[in-house]
């Protein structure tokens, strides 16, 4: 039987009814409009198109948000004095910079500057310690969407078997985290693993962050797994994205399957209205602007 396909602009549309109507009862509440700043450095086409669908996205659910567009050439001071700046705004209640950035600027430097009670994206190393002992500000936003993706199915991870094949800081490290803290067993694959397909086989659960077209291959899958695909690659010469399953074979033995584009992709963006909704409510509740948490 063919796998479930899991829609991920539905389930990003209905978070997002949920985040507007968030966004409705803080501002009648308090006055307070969230609001997010989003740095943009360099001319990466890739990077500016990001940058708009967050800002579509923002407006979609009522988020004010602030762009800063920076050239190539910006220096990492420049780059923190502009942040520092930020951060003691209260109208902003997080702070995201668009990577990657300029070669010359300091990624670390950059991010360490951002205000961790703002740090929406999750990257700061505060925030990254918060995840290693399951207790984050902020959970960086793809691998939120995807636990997000899993409760929407009604897919619990405890006790399950789970494989992410990719281990960088971004999407693999942090999402073999979160399902640990979620007591699934947890094994993480990269680039030097041997014999890939002996731990994918072992999934109930398999998540590809790998960033390689169609390195997942039914064979490679155990009957009834869930898979989910978080691979985006652009098809050289066209517009079309694929992801890092070959989703035509793999429907056919899996139990559940995201699609490429419109699975992740969607929730990414959501999550991250999701965190600066959450920051400006933190914000209220610490102002003293807002008294009853009533959605906690
Ligand atoms: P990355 O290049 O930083 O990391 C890739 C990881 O995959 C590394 O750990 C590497 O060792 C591993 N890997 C590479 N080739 C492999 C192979 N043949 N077998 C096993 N492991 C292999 O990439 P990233 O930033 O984590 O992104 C991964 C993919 O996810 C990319 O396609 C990216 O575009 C996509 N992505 C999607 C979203 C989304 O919102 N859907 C968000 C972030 C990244």
């Amino acid at each position: 039987m063919a796998a479930r396909v899991i829609d991920g602009n539905a389930i990003a549309g209905r978070v997002r009814e949920e985040l507007a109507a968030r966004v409705r009862r803080l501002r009648e509440r308090s006055g307070v409009v969230p609001g997010l700043a989003v740095l943009l450095a360099g001319d990466d086409p890739a990077s500016h198109v990001y940058v708009r669908n967050k800002q579509r996205a923002c407006a979609q659910v009522g988020i004010a948000s602030f762009r800063y567009d920076l050239p190539a050439t910006v220096t990492t001071a420049e780059l923190v004095d502009t942040i520092h700046a930020l951060n003691g705004r209260d109208d902003v209640h997080g702070v995201l910079v668009q990577l990657p950035l300029p070669p010359q600027v300091g990624m670390r430097q950059v991010l360490e500057s951002i205000e961790v009670a703002k740090d929406v994206d999750g990257f700061h190393l505060y925030n990254v310690g918060g995840l290693v002992v399951g207790e984050p500000v902020f959970p960086p936003c793809t691998p939120y969407g995807v636990l997000e993706l899993l409760a929407h199915e009604g897919i619990g991870i405890a006790g399950r078997n789970v494989v992410v094949v990719g281990a960088s800081n971004i999407v693999g490290k942090p999402l073999g985290l979160m399902m640990m803290h979620g007591d699934a067993t947890v094994s993480i694959c990269h680039a030097k693993t041997r014999d890939l397909a002996q731990f994918t086989r072992l999934a109930e659960i398999l998540v590809v962050a790998a960033g390689v077209p169609g390195l997942v291959t039914a064979e490679m899958v155990q009957t009834g797994a869930v898979v989910i695909d978080v691979g985006i690659n652009r098809v050289p010469g066209s517009s079309r994205v694929v992801g890092d399953v070959d989703f035509d074979g793999v429907r056919q033995k899996a139990s559940y399957i995201t699609p490429v584009p419109g699975g992740v992709g969607p929730m990414t963006v959501t999550m991250l209205l999701k965190n600066t909704v959450t920051s400006a409510e933190r914000s209220c509740l610490r102002s003293g602007a807002l008294k009853v948490p009533r959605w906690a």
